[in-house]
């Protein structure tokens, strides 16, 4: 006997759909066969503290207004409802471990666990992350438990002679940290969802590895699934996103979207030195439909390709403009070689 059934969100970083298959995440793929595979999930932006901030409230960022990770001094207002508020679970424990800083408390993320373990700055091996957590776990008690590795985020580490095939290593590092925990909650009978932050820029654009600027769809198509002991396996088609994570952890089901709104974040300290997008210190709005139509809002003037009605883009222009809380540090950037917009 290992214990009562948990309520666990798993999330790993930087994870690209395109590397979430049998070769890749054997043992998360197989659960997802088991489970319900969601096909058309959709990150609304390209950053881990607001992305994780959304699959809290259920709520997209310029709605809980944490628009960009937490050391840019962004922040989840503590009086916004976070999913494990939920009344069914006011009688466990509810437990959060980390693996990097811009899904720590800085900022407010951990407002509503009882227990939050992350690392103080940078990050650390998910399998000191997943550790704690099954150490944390009570065994004569449910749990609300969120877990996030950090594997193949940048910089990449292995023995592949490049980034893509050390980006491979990393997901596949991933997977087989996770595999203890995962066995863990599947013999306890647990609701499990696991999804990615977003993905990630590989080879395809002339930035480099950088995902917070891209609202591409290797950024923002996301791998997202869960698994019960209880509930018929499938693979649902309409598009959704990581706003539905909270109605998953419920037991509830999505709506699928007629479309998908989604967005940059700004600048990292990091960013490819060699990058210099227009209004890189703005943000580009995007809308996103199942025939693969997009229409881009960028420095005010709107881009499409393919059809798209003007009902669309004006919901991609109602999207509210959510100032900063602080002004980005320009001298940094000017040293990575950006220019003021
Ligand atoms: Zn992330």
């Amino acid at each position: 006997m290992t214990g009562p059934p948990v309520t666990a969100l798993i999330t790993i970083d930087t994870w690209r759909l395109d590397h979430f298959s049998a070769s890749h995440t054997p043992r998360l793929w197989a659960l997802a066969g088991e489970g319900e595979r969601f096909d058309s999930a959709w990150s609304p932006i390209g950053l881990t503290s607001p992305s994780h901030a959304t699959m809290l409230t259920g709520l997209m960022p310029w709605e809980h207004g944490m628009e960009a990770n937490n050391h840019h001094g962004y922040a989840l207002s503590a009086s916004i409802p976070r999913v494990m508020a939920d009344d069914r679970w006011t009688d466990v424990a509810k437990g959060a471990f980390v693996s990097a800083y811009p899904a720590g408390p800085e900022g407010g993320i951990d407002v509503g666990f009882d227990v939050f373990d992350g690392p103080d700055a940078g990050e650390r091996a998910g399998d000191e992350t997943v550790g704690r957590a099954m150490a944390w776990l009570p065994d004569n008690q449910g749990a609300f438990l969120w877990v996030h590795v950090y594997e193949p985020h940048g910089p990449y580490e292995g023995t592949g002679a490049s980034d893509v095939e050390r980006y491979a290593e990393e997901v596949r590092k991933a997977d087989t940290v996770l595999t203890p925990l995962v066995e863990h909650l599947v013999a306890r009978g647990s609701t499990i969802v696991v999804a990615a932050d977003h993905g990630e820029v590989l080879l395809e654009e002339r930035c480099g590895r950088q995902h917070e600027r891209s609202t591409s769809d290797h950024v923002l198509r996301v791998p997202m699934f869960r698994w019960t002991p209880d509930r018929p396996s499938q693979v649902y088609g309409g598009m959704t996103g990581l706003e539905a994570v909270p109605t998953l952890l419920k037991g509830g089901m999505p709506q699928p979207g007629a479309v998908r709104l989604a967005e940059s974040g700004i600048c990292e300290a990091g960013c490819s030195p060699g990058c210099r997008p227009e209004g890189v210190l703005g943000r580009d709005r995007i809308l996103v439909k199942p025939s693969g139509a997009r229409a881009v809002l960028r420095s005010g003037v709107i881009h499409t390709h393919g059809e798209i009605t003007a009902a669309e883009v004006a919901a991609l222009q109602a999207i509210p403009a959510v100032s900063a809380p602080g002004q980005p540090n320009l001298e940094s950037l000017r040293q990575l070689g950006y220019s003021e917009p």
